[in-house]
């Protein structure tokens, strides 16, 4: 899978070299290019934003240094291409899904008010946002998204992680977990889980996951996954 990244602040991507996504990355399952959309500006001070037509505050950010740096890409016209953006559709475990069966998607970051509108118009097949809250930039939801996703790639985690059994899958949250030691300032791990009974072990932990989303998130319990 391949991931291009948008944005006027690459060294934002740092914490993506600090994981398991990095280490994928490294073994050819997954590449991820970030771009500078700055290198792309015509401008002689590589200025990449400009006051927005109409008035009102803040900076918006220009069309035509985002137009370059996405056409500069290679199958870009085929690759499915996402604007980050509070206005977008909320990101789930589901749409991550999805998106891992892609083969190329492009990320485009917005800062300061957002960007040019004929930008979005032109260029970009959907647009997803991580939260019903306003970020400074696009460069966090643009990371939760690569993470979400590209875990979800078979062999990216190479069995490190499991991503069968988590929350979220079979629209339930997960089970309650434990390691050693079996015993921790008086609290036990249940019986049950060293019983060595299979079938009661699954039992238990289908019954934990149904008692936690009931109590936690009760609308997972009445949605599609
Ligand atoms: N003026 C915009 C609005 O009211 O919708 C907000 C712009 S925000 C300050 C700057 C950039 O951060 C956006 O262009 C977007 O790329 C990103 N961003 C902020 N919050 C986000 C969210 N919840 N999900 C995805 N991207 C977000």
């Amino acid at each position: 899978m391949k991931i291009d990244i948008l944005t006027l602040f690459p060294e934002s991507f740092m914490p993506l070299k600090e994981s398991i996504i990095s280490r994928a990355t490294k073994t050819q399952k997954l590449e991820i290019n970030i771009i500078n959309i700055r290198d792309f500006s015509k401008d002689k001070h590589k200025k990449c934003d400009d006051y927005t037509f109409g008035g009102g505050p803040g900076m918006l950010m220009m069309v035509q240094p985002i137009y370059d740096a996405m056409t500069s890409i290679e199958g870009y016209k085929q690759a499915h291409k996402i604007y980050l953006s509070p206005k977008g559709k909320t990101f789930s475990q589901s749409r991550a899904k999805e998106l891992s069966k892609i083969d190329h998607i492009i990320l485009l970051c917005g800062h300061y008010e957002g960007v040019d509108q004929r930008a979005i118009d032109l260029l970009i097949n959907e647009e997803i946002s991580i939260g019903d809250y306003v970020l400074t930039g696009g460069e966090l939801p643009a990371m939760v998204v690569v993470d979400a996703v590209s875990r979800l790639v078979p062999t990216v985690l190479g069995g490190e992680e499991s991503t069968e059994i988590e929350s979220f899958e079979n629209g339930l949250l997960e089970y309650p977990q434990y390691t050693k030691p079996r015993e921790f300032m008086g609290l036990e791990v249940p019986e049950v889980l060293i019983s060595g009974d299979h079938k009661k072990v699954d039992e238990w932990r289908k019954n934990e996951a149904e008692k936690i989303t009931k109590q936690r998130r009760p609308d997972l319990l009445n949605k599609d996954n």
